[in-house]
């Protein structure tokens, strides 16, 4: 298992957030407080027990060791290892391994590392351009406050709003596996998320 691994099968981003600060009020099962990472007042950042974290303010979200990472402004590795010592976790168990037996792992850990970097790179840059979507439509959607909110065209920004909000965060907490078919479903998503907008609209415009 590798540090990653083991620190979050061992802890929770609740129990961690606890310990590192953060003042937490409940609200159904969802965790709120103001967000360390943005300016405001409102407690838009939310803790999912068992999951991650997600700021509804300006979209950083993550698990135990991202959280960690942007709490104190380390790496993932010396964000794992602050958790680990932190959090009495022990890691890097000892096991004998022959040298052959060592070699072979080396090059299945090298291809495993290649792949694994290919997509992490694929989920970053799909990341973070549903942020940037997700920026653009609070700030339109702050512009268009005022509109009258039966118009169309304010029901389309806060539809876009919403459907980038909720996949930000659910990218944003998901696990790798959840992040990955997002990552190659998310134009599908939207399109049959949209045409469903689409149906319920057309049905409005016509009465
Ligand atoms: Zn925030």
């Amino acid at each position: 298992m590798s540090i990653f691994t083991e620190v979050k099968a061992n802890i929770k981003t609740l129990e961690v957030a606890k310990a590192y600060g953060l003042n937490l009020k409940r609200k159904g099962s969802t965790y709120f407080c103001v967000c360390p990472f943005h300016k405001e007042k409102t407690g838009s950042f939310a803790i999912y027990p068992d999951r991650g974290f997600y700021c509804h303010g300006c979209g950083v979200g993550g698990d135990v060791i991202k959280l960690t990472e942007l709490l104190f402004n380390l790496n993932p590795l010396e964000a794992a290892h602050k958790i680990a010592s932190d959090f009495n976790i022990p890691v890097e168990g000892k096991r004998n391994y022959t040298k052959e037996q060592k070699r072979q792992f080396a090059i299945e850990q090298q291809k495993l590392k290649d792949i694994a970097e290919y997509w992490a790179n694929q989920i970053e840059v799909k990341f973070n351009n549903l942020c940037n979507m997700f920026k653009l439509f609070r700030e339109l959607l702050s512009e268009a406050k005022d509109m009258d909110k039966s118009d169309i065209n304010y029901q389309w920004v806060k539809f876009h709003y919403d459907f980038f909000d909720r996949i930000t965060e659910r990218f944003a907490i998901g696990e790798i596996k959840e992040q990955l078919q997002m990552t190659q479903n998310i134009q599908s998503i939207y399109e049959i998320e949209l045409k469903g907008w689409e149906n319920v609209w057309t049905k409005q415009l016509k009465l």
